[in-house]
């Protein structure tokens, strides 16, 4: 029977990175894992990189550029002949990206000592759990603490089933091997609208179901509206308060059938992607009678502090309450490592940044203006507009907003919401702030260098006390 003082299962972004931290504080680790992409191959870094962020990412960048060189070289005065979309390359260039990320885990783990296994982990009881290969031939591993990471798999719809072909979930739709002429995005969040700008501007009509008849319900809807705006510009099509409710493949295309006020609808279409949410991945996690609770939803019961109630079994990441974001998983990681280790640890829930990487980028953190005024809190509003921000009109991205909420009463950053060109870089300043409790006048008056996209920040800032310089103040 091996020992460890630590046994992670899941090697996402939540679970390597407890891994590694753990270790660095010293501790005997393992951290299992029984990832296996099409082709066969095992990789460490779940979702995230494998199937997630990295690889979406890569053909975001790549189909961006794709559009940009077909649409704006002209006006900057740069002539290129034809330009041809070489899928392959852009595929091959992507999968390249991802086994570079999911190696790196692999040397990760060596440089600090962390044994990586392929295959099942189960928790058995407190300090114990099965690892199975794919061999079949098990293993106990008693170890003093275990730490739950096993993330969380696409939520499949009852009348849509995925066929890995036509109807297929946001994986499958990262691995396409050809422009779908017609292609339905079912859920209007953010994996669907990245895959949806992806395919439109790889050349595919997309359109955009959403349930809710509000477009991105949880963003601030000022910033909402504007994204959808530029999205509709770019040809996107969208169609709010629309709730699929079957679909059908015949004759290689998809028939869906959608509900709305107005009544049934059908749109046909070649694929579609189903992008409605994903659900927590516990299948065979847990033996019976570990004294692990799940929720209703199936998320595994956990306090701030990431403990399941049971004695040192903790769990981290998309398995558990919380959005389901890379970051927060990674953060739960570090924080659970450190109480391991005895040290003292805790989140800040409140400052968890979200970006969507469309073009525009989408980013906010804190709360949303519809959630200010519902909770009766008295705030001030600055706005500043990119369009009157020299970077980003040199970038040719002048579009979209940056704006600031404070509190009325002393002056505290209560929420950022960003739409326009690296929101999501430009985020990361609102939430170091929010992080230390900062004032809008705190960023009023920290220096920004210019000509930089975070002007328009500093600008909004100014502008929550009508004070911003390169705009009319109202
Ligand atoms: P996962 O990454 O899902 O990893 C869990 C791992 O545990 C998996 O490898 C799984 O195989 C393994 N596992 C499960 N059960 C067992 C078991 N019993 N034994 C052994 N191993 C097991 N988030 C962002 O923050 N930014 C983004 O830009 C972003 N883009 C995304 C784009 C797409 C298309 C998708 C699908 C997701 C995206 N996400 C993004 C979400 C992000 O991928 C997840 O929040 C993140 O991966 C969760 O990390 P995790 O470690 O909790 O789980
Ligand atoms: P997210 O949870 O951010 O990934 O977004 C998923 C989106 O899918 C949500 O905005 C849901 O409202 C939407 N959704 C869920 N079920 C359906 C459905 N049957 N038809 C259309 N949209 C849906």
């Amino acid at each position: 029977m091996s020992k460890y003082d630590v046994v992670v299962i899941g090697a996402g972004p939540a679970g390597y990175v407890a891994a590694i931290r753990a270790a660095q504080h010293g501790k005997k680790v393992a951290c299992i894992d029984s990832w296996k992409n099409y082709d066969g191959s095992k990789a460490f870094g779940g979702t995230c990189l494998n199937a997630g962020c990295i690889p979406s990412k890569a053909l975001l960048e790549s189909s961006e550029l794709y559009e940009r060189a077909r649409h704006e070289f002209d006006t900057h005065g740069i002539k290129v002949g034809d330009v041809g979309l070489d899928l392959g390359t852009m595929q091959k260039r992507r999968a390249g990206i991802v086994k570079q990320f999911t190696g790196g885990i692999t040397a990760l783990f060596k440089a600090n000592g962390v044994q990586g296994m392929f295959g099942k982990g189960r928790m058995l009881g407190p300090g114990k759990v099965e690892y199975t290969p794919d061999d079949g031939n098990s293993e106990i591993l008693e170890t003093e603490h275990i730490v739950l990471a096993s993330g969380s798999t696409p939520i499949e719809l009852p009348n849509i089933p995925f066929d890995e072909k036509h109807i297929v979930d946001s994986w499958r739709a990262l691995e396409f091997d050809s422009v779908p002429p017609t292609l339905g995005v079912i859920g209007g969040g953010v994996i669907g609208l990245e895959l949806g700008s992806v395919w439109s501007r790889l050349g595919a009509e997309v359109t955009v179901l959403e349930a809710l008849d509000d477009f991105l319900a949880l963003a601030d809807q000022q910033i909402a509206k504007d994204a959808m705006r530029q999205f509709k510009k770019q040809g996107l099509k969208f169609k709010l308060g629309a709730r699929v409710n079957a679909g059908k493949v015949s004759d290689g295309k998809v028939k869906l059938s959608y509900q709305d006020k107005k009544g049934e609808h059908q749109l046909e279409v070649d694929k579609v992607i189903v992008a409605v949410g994903r659900r927590p991945y516990t299948d065979g996690l847990l033996a019976d009678g570990t004294g692990v609770k799940l929720d209703q939803r199936g998320f595994i019961e956990v306090d701030d502090e990431c403990r399941t109630g049971v004695s040192n079994v903790w769990a981290i990441g998309d398995c558990v309450r919380g959005p389901m974001l890379a970051h927060k998983g990674s953060e739960e990681g570090i924080m659970v490592a450190d109480l391991i280790a005895g040290e003292v640890a805790e989140l800040n829930y409140n400052v968890i940044p979200s970006v969507i990487y469309t073009a525009p980028e989408v980013a906010w953190v804190g709360k949303t203006e519809e959630e200010l005024k519902k909770a009766g809190v008295r705030y001030k509003v600055g706005t500043f507009n990119f369009g009157a921000n020299g970077r980003a009109k040199a970038m040719e991205q002048a579009t979209g907003v940056a704006k600031v909420l404070a509190a009325q009463a002393d002056d505290e950053i209560l929420g950022v919401h960003i739409v326009g060109p690296l929101a999501g870089e430009l985020i990361q300043e609102c939430v170091l702030a929010m992080e230390f409790s900062a004032s809008a006048e705190d960023i009023q008056r920290t220096i920004h260098a210019h000509p930089t996209l975070s002007e328009a920040i500093h600008e909004a800032a100014l502008a929550v006390d009508k004070m911003a310089i390169h705009a009319i103040n109202k």
